[in-house]
């Protein structure tokens, strides 16, 4: 049986996504499939890739039916975002939903008078059976939308200047891989590598120097593709940013030719202004890093996610690779790219190196547990979570970098070469574990299963201060923060709330818990002051002064208790310097003399 052509749709799955009402922050789509099943099932997938945890995006879905030109069709549910439609194979199946969008992150969806902003994976119900054939993504603006202009990393196929139109995904994976911004927003244009790039920006600020972080992320582009091809052509064929900026937000969700990112428009780079703000920095890390993603997960990726399952979770032991290798060049290629100098290089590894060893969840977790168990651990972080967990990015990027150092002091190779090499192996496709041993075999001239056995299959420390050493940089031990020397995360808001207390900690030993209000405090003999009143840890040093022990005074569930606090002798933080610039220089690359930008 053939089913008869049924519309000039550019595409046999057709989606209508309409930005309905603002206020209500609903979109109204219509998905039209031009063939259906006889039973249609159809879905919407309950997480997104790139970021591991089950969403039920469905829980937004609403208003959900279906007809056949003017025949209504029963919609049956079958579980908690799934649905199954009677149809006539022979002719359209047009489904029509709506689905609320007030979630201002880059992993689902948002809709108010100001701006527009969707991934497919929130708003494109998957047609079961389909999914290897072409989608369009009909993308129309309403009389409230008429200023606003649209972008996103889809194929144009008929669209107007604004950008409002029809574009065109070769599968259901392409379409859910290229979220969609919309409103008033400021776009600018380069190119790196040969490849035409755009940056579109949200809700920047007056101040805004759009020019410099053009001029910025083209540096940070060029050095990518530098990286992974020399001179030769990147793997795409354009690239889009799109940038939310708020008054306080940070993250990236990373596409094969996009990324959504959202930051503090505080951290934008200013008119009038050369110097390179800490915020700023951060800034062009997140770049750094969703675009190295380009390579690294999104084409290279773990082979248990060579197909995604959208109907669950996907466990892969490898995002130690994926995120904290990416990590260990976000920062490194902001570095080689003379947008950050040597001191401030060491300084983020700095922060990352004290990261790690303040956390307890290092003897726990190894950081290839913490991958396979991002979606219940990472992904939801609670009080426990420092004493459980280590973070696949922090200590995956140490990974990275105790890695690389080894390399380089044996003199065979360097990481770079075996991400390139690596690459070259699977062919920018999956790969396992096996064959990242493989490559390091091959070109460090040695096997390297002990290595990432101990440091990614295991809980023991990573030999960082010989090897950082050996490459000319100087560890200096400073005493740790007051929080951490007594072990505790703290809130300070209208008094001193504990949030978290670290495993093995002087707190803990003396019976803190996460959600106590910290009182007061008395110093062991000082009856004739009394206790003091706390607000902020600062009160807690100013009142305690050299004492061995204290009185402390916490509410918990409104009973005031006394817990006996012996204090510490200071803990040790780590503080990294060049010692030796041309060891430093070997291992960074040349330090660029004149420098554009001076850190804060
Ligand atoms: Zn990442």
């Amino acid at each position: 049986m053939v089913a008869k052509k049924s519309s000039a749709l550019p595409a046999g799955v057709h989606y209508r996504v309409e930005p309905a009402d603002l206020h209500a922050h609903l979109f109204r789509v219509t998905l039209t499939i031009a063939r259906p099943a006889a039973v249609q099932q159809v879905s919407l997938p309950v997480w997104i890739p790139g970021s591991y945890l089950v969403r039920e995006f469905s829980k937004n879905l609403q208003k959900l039916n279906a007809r056949q030109g003017t025949r209504g069709a029963t919609v049956q549910q079958l579980d908690k975002c799934s649905w199954q439609i009677k149809a006539d194979p022979l002719a359209p199946l047009t489904l029509s939903y709506e689905v609320y969008a007030l979630d201002n992150s880059v992993r689902t969806a948002w809709l108010d008078a100001q701006r527009g902003f969707f991934n497919g994976t929130s708003l494109c119900l998957r047609v079961h059976g389909q999914e290897a054939a072409a989608h369009a993504l009909e993308v129309t603006g309403t009389p409230s939308t008429a200023t606003w202009h649209v972008a996103t990393g889809l194929t144009p196929n008929k669209i107007n200047r604004k950008g409002f139109g029809t574009y065109l995904a070769a599968h259901y994976d392409e379409l859910v891989d290229c979220p969609v911004e919309m409103g008033v927003f400021w776009s600018g244009e380069f190119r790196a590598g040969g490849v035409p790039h755009r940056f579109v920006v949200a809700g920047a600020a007056g101040s805004f120097d759009g020019k410099r972080l053009l001029a910025d992320a083209q540096k940070i582009c060029e050095e990518a593709i530098r990286f992974w091809h020399g001179k030769r052509k990147p793997p795409h064929k354009s690239y889009l940013f799109m940038l939310n900026t708020v008054d306080d937000g940070y993250g990236g969700l990373e596409h094969r030719n996009s990324t959504a990112l959202i930051a503090s428009r505080r951290d934008l780079p200013r008119v009038g202004e050369t110097r390179t703000t800490e915020g700023y920095t951060t800034l062009l890390g997140l770049i750094s890093h969703e675009y190295f993603h380009t390579w690294n997960v999104k084409r290279l990726r773990p082979a248990e996610l060579a197909t995604y399952d959208y109907t669950q979770e996907n466990y892969t032991e490898l995002l130690w690779f994926f995120e904290g290798f990416t990590s260990y060049y976000d920062d490194l290629l902001l570095r080689r790219a003379g947008l950050i100098d040597n001191a401030t290089y060491l300084k983020l590894i700095t922060k990352t190196i004290n990261g790690v060893a303040q956390a307890p969840g290092r003897k726990v977790q190894s950081v290839a547990q913490a991958s396979f168990d991002a979606w219940i651990k990472y992904y939801r972080q609670d009080e426990n979570t420092a004493n459980a967990t280590i973070s696949y990015y922090t200590k995956g990027s140490l990974v990275g970098l105790c890695l690389d150092l080894t390399l380089r002091a044996e003199g065979r190779t360097t990481l770079d070469a075996v991400m390139r090499a690596l690459w070259a192996r699977c062919q920018g496709g999956p790969m396992t574990e096996q064959d990242l041993l493989a490559v390091l075999a091959q070109l460090g001239g040695r096997s390297f299963a002990p290595d990432i056995a101990r440091w990614v299959h295991g809980t023991a420390d990573l030999p960082l201060a010989s090897l950082l050493e050996r490459h000319g940089v100087q560890i200096h031990q400073e005493p740790d923060q007051v929080a951490q020397q007594l072990g505790l995360r703290v809130k300070e808001s209208g008094g001193l709330f504990i949030q978290q207390v670290l495993r093995g900690g002087v707190a803990e030993k003396a019976g803190f818990a996460s959600g106590d209000e910290w009182v007061a405090v008395q110093p062991a003999g000082s009856d004739a002051h009394g206790a003091w009143r706390l607000q902020s840890l600062d009160d807690f040093i100013l009142c305690a002064g050299n004492a061995k022990k204290v009185t402390a005074i916490i509410s918990r569930d409104k009973r005031l208790q006394s817990l006996t606090l012996a204090l510490p002798k200071a803990t040790q933080a780590v503080r990294l310097a060049v010692k030796d610039a041309a060891l430093v220089d070997a291992w960074l690359g040349p330090q660029i003399a004149a420098s554009p930008t001076k850190t804060k």
